[in-house]
């Protein structure tokens, strides 16, 4: 059944001129329409968030956390029907949709605790030359409205993670969801206005990256750009926005070392999940697996025994792994990588195929570093295994990219652990797991080509909040 849904706007819903039709990603259904925002809608979101900032910033910490924390229970109280939304809009299997809402329960949470821990410190004055009399501190203030801008991949708990941490300092938001997946974010904003959320302070509009997103991105009245996404349109909006905070949150090609030392049945397990959740479509899939020589034949012919039992269907059947890919052309984009990649000596060992936008899990061997599959993100479920006989190899392969997000070990080697710690240049790496663990209270981001600035609640607060110094002197 396809509902009608409006855009939010000043505490209200807002209908529009144009509609974008939202699809069900596996049997490509109609499941709701969405006003197109055209540029006066998007002019009374921007003043309605102006609005909306006044009221929120004025607000006392204990009210900001106690908005939170309805949003968490409220969030929990409707699980089941976001995961319902999440499975067809995003195609996500319906154990993935339940797991991001559980997680987008944690995430208001934590960001209700945070709301009233957020302080300045004070500064020692004295130590410098001619601040004997001075006595200084810092306190942090929101930064005012905010554009997010937010992916397909996870359309609850990645827009949770700018919402959260943008309400709980006090600034307004002005929120772009991914056209493909905009009513997950919709529903969301529903649950807040019903948590009290003072009107304005959040606005929804949805439309093209290329118009809407860039409207945000080049907006004087917007004092911040929060972003996840792909790299390309992350340096894009880097590029174009000119004096504004920007956080990104952009992609990966997540490489995960297996030692010989590491607990091989738990180590395969965990890897296939890494590489083939969501088909793949996650910002810290596992893309490239390096595995010591002595243990590759065991890791490789285990990891395909488990591969083939994933079973391949519809994303609301509970017993799905693996659903359609978001769109039909990304699957064909992942089939061409794997075809080059075949061309130029790469084996598949399993998968390699496509029927619509279905791609089956596919496993490649005999890969080498300058090849698509292992230099680029593929955002797709392929994983390549190659096989190493130093460490320090494998750390140095592991650590060969443009991106840098997060990192897997398995090792019970404590100090080849901290090897790869030391040498991985990345923004979180995680021993004896896959790269893909994320806790929402950590701080999470990248370096390099995987982005700027970090989530996570405590630490996109403080990308979210300006300090301001206060300095006072004592006369005599
Ligand atoms: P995308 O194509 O970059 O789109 C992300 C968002 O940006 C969408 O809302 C999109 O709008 C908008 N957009 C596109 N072009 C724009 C422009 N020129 N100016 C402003 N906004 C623009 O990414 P995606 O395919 O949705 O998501 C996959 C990517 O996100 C992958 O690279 C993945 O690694 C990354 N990701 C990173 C993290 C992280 O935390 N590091 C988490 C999840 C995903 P439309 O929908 O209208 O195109």
């Amino acid at each position: 059944m396809s509902e009608e849904y409006k855009l939010l706007i000043g505490g209200k819903w807002v209908d529009g001129e144009g509609k974008i039709e939202v699809k069900n990603k596996y049997n490509n259904q109609k499941i709701g329409t969405v006003p197109l925002t055209d540029r006066k809608l998007y002019e009374k979101a921007i003043e309605s968030a102006q609005d909306g900032f006044h009221l929120l910033s004025k607000l006392p910490s204990y009210k900001r956390s106690e908005i939170l924390e309805k949003a968490s229970s409220l969030i929990e109280k409707n699980q089941e029907n976001l995961t319902k939304i999440i499975a067809q809009e995003a195609g996500k299997p319906v154990k993935f949709s339940l797991a991001e809402v559980k997680r987008a329960v944690q995430t208001f949470k934590f960001a209700s605790e945070q709301a009233k821990q957020i302080h300045g410190e004070t500064v020692p004055m004295d130590a410098a030359l001619g601040g004997e009399k001075r006595i200084g501190f810092f306190m942090r203030f929101p930064v005012g409205v905010i554009g997010a801008i937010s992916p397909f991949n996870f359309p609850l708990n990645l827009v949770a993670h700018k919402l959260a941490p943008a309400i709980a300092c006090g600034n307004s938001v002005v929120l772009k969801p991914a056209t493909l997946t905009p009513l997950t974010a919709l529903k969301l904003g529903e649950l807040l206005l019903e948590a009290g959320l003072s009107e304005g302070a959040l606005n929804i509009i949805v439309g093209p990256g290329s118009t809407v997103g860039n409207w945000l991105v080049t907006d004087q009245r917007i004092q911040m750009i929060t972003f996840t996404g792909s790299p390309p349109v992350g340096k894009e909006i880097k590029q174009k926005s000119g004096l504004k905070k920007v956080t990104l949150e952009l992609g990966n090609n997540s490489p995960c070392i297996i030692d010989k030392s590491c607990v091989l049945n738990l180590t395969i397990s965990r890897c296939v999940v890494g590489s083939f959740a969501y088909s793949g479509q996650v910002c810290i899939s596992i893309q490239r697996i390096y595995v010591h020589k002595d243990i590759f034949d065991k890791f490789a012919s285990d990891f395909l025994e488990k591969t083939k039992n994933l079973k391949i269907g519809d994303p609301q059947d509970e017993n799905t792994d693996i659903g359609p890919m978001i769109t039909e052309g990304e699957a064909m984009r992942a089939e061409e990588w794997v075809e080059e990649a075949v061309k130029d000596g790469a084996k598949i060992l399993i998968g390699g195929e496509r029927v619509g936008s279905v791609y089956y899990p596919t496993v490649l061997t005999d890969v080498k570093p300058e090849m698509k599959v292992v230099r680029l993100e593929i955002f797709a479920p392929v994983v390549s295994l190659i096989s190493f006989d130093d460490f320090s190899d494998a750390v140095r392969m592991a650590d060969d990219s443009i991106y840098g997000l997060q990192a897997g070990i398995f090792t019970k080697d404590i100090n080849k652990a901290f090897e790869a710690v030391k040498g991985i240049k990345v923004g979180g790496v995680i021993i004896n797991d896959i790269p893909t663990y994320r806790a929402d209270q950590m701080p999470y981001g990248g370096v390099k080509e995987s982005g700027i600035g970090r989530e996570g609640l405590k630490y996109a607060i403080e990308e979210m909040t300006d300090i301001k110094m206060v300095v006072i002197n004592l006369p005599e």
